[in-house]
């Protein structure tokens, strides 16, 4: 029977093993993670697991009772708990950090990423952050709350959201940002000026184009952060916690040296195979998958990707050949607001807009010429379904029936 070995036990590897069993994978299945939990999603890790209204047990990835010890011997998986050292390609040998190894006949490259932290010096100081584990978001969660201050580096999606956890939680937050706009990467500019507003409004201190010179040990609170605003003038802010979120790598330690991996991970071909290795899968944030929409590969860093592309995978190696596409979606909520995004706004998207957010519920539709290119819904999460499939089917849309409140945008999709 074919031997399955995946390494990293988060959310897309996880998904893997449960689907391989599910779709009726007979063979052993190694699956090889470095952190002590089971299985579990990630997104409330700032949002609800960071400011208390979850407790870790509710994130594992679900049915929990797979992840049982005799459920796991049951079904023939060894859940691993130790780190991946290096790849024999040739003898596809696993060599584990507990001194192991392992055989397989596929193997599944689901190991996410890292948090950076290069590139600003003091870094690794007592009480500077990053976010990507249940323990970051634990050890977050202790150092917040009134009367400490907050300095989040990197306005992306993660560092908004901890900015708005933490001000609800009563911390004071300031973000410093190296670009234009906070979310640049998945809102378009109106977008993120309005959001930039909301923070504002709750006291949340923003340095757009400002640079981070350094973290040092500070008098006042524990840390003071240097940094330099869009004139070049400098600021000194005193923070008890420093949080980086600035980004992820997506190289697998593991296959630094073997040219499978590189800084955009691995890339893959429309069957979520290794363009090097056809043994070799990937799913998740390290996968760089083929996006027909822009010709190139792309990795997709969310929540939807590891739940599908993690199907999609366990399917390809029972047999699947229908190629995978993913839609790029993703939600982030704060103060009570749900945005979600669809496909990826770019420079040049021209917006129709139905209601405002300032107002209550809005859809921010982006065309690309006369094609939907990407779109932005507010508190509208119902009318997904219709403009996912006029973004995902691609063709030319109506702009007046799109710019119309009065046309349903389900008549649209039709
Ligand atoms: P992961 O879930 O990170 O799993 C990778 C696993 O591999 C980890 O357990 C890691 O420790 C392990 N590993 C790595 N290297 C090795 C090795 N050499 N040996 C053994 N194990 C190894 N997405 C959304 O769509 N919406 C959201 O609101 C959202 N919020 C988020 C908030 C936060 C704070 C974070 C961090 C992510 C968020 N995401 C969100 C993104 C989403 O969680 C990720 O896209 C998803 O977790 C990717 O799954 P994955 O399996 O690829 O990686």
């Amino acid at each position: 029977a074919m031997r399955v070995a995946i390494v990293g036990a988060g959310h897309a590897g996880g998904r893997v093993a449960q689907h391989l069993r599910a779709l009726g994978h007979r063979g052993p299945i190694s699956l090889i993670g470095d952190e002590v939990h089971a299985p579990y999603e990630r997104p409330a890790l700032s949002k609800a697991l960071l400011d208390g209204s979850l407790e870790a047990e509710a994130l594992t990835l679900g049915p929990t009772e797979f992840w049982h010890a005799d459920a796991l011997d049951a079904a023939g998986i060894a859940h691993i708990r130790t780190r991946v050292g290096n790849l024999d390609a040739d003898a596809r040998r696993l060599s584990l950090a507990d001194g192991r190894t392992i055989d397989f006949d596929r193997l599944v490259v689901a190991t996410g990423g890292r948090p950076r932290r290069h590139g600003v010096p003091g870094a690794s100081l007592d009480g500077v952050h990053v976010l990507r584990t249940i323990e970051d978001s634990l050890a977050l969660r202790r150092v917040l709350g009134p009367g400490r201050r907050l300095v989040v580096i990197g306005g992306g999606v993660i560092g908004m959201e901890v900015a708005a956890s933490a001000v609800s939680m009563g911390t004071e937050v300031s973000v410093i940002e190296a670009g234009t706009h906070i979310m640049a990467r998945c809102l378009p500019p109106d977008v993120s000026l309005w959001l930039a507003g909301e923070h504002q409004a709750r006291g949340v201190r923003q340095f757009m184009q400002a640079r981070t010179n350094g973290i040092e040990p500070g008098r006042e609170r524990a840390l003071v952060v240097l940094g330099q605003d869009r004139e070049g003038t400098g600021f000194r802010l005193d923070a008890d916690a420093v949080l980086l979120s600035i980004g992820v790598d997506c190289t697998p330690d593991f296959l630094a040296d073997s040219g499978i991996a590189g800084p955009d991970g691995i890339v893959v071909d429309a069957r979520c195979r290794s363009t090097l290795h056809p043994w070799l899968y990937a799913a998740g944030d390290v996968a760089c998958t083929p996006d027909p929409a822009s010709g190139r590969n792309v990795r997709q860093e969310t929540w939807r990707n590891a739940e599908n592309q993690s199907r999609a995978v366990a399917e390809f190696l029972m047999g699947r050949i229908e190629p995978y596409r993913e839609t790029p979606w993703m939600w982030t909520d704060q103060y009570g607001r749900n945005i979600q995004v669809i496909g990826v706004p770019q420079a040049g998207d021209v917006a129709v807009t139905r209601g405002a957010p300032a107002d209550g519920p809005a859809a921010i539709m982006l065309l690309r010429g006369e094609r939907l290119g990407a779109c932005v819904l507010i508190d509208q999460g119902r009318e997904r379904r219709h403009l996912e499939k006029l973004v995902a089917g691609g063709g030319t849309v109506d702009v007046g029936r799109l710019a119309d409140p009065t046309v349903p945008l389900r008549e649209l999709a039709r």
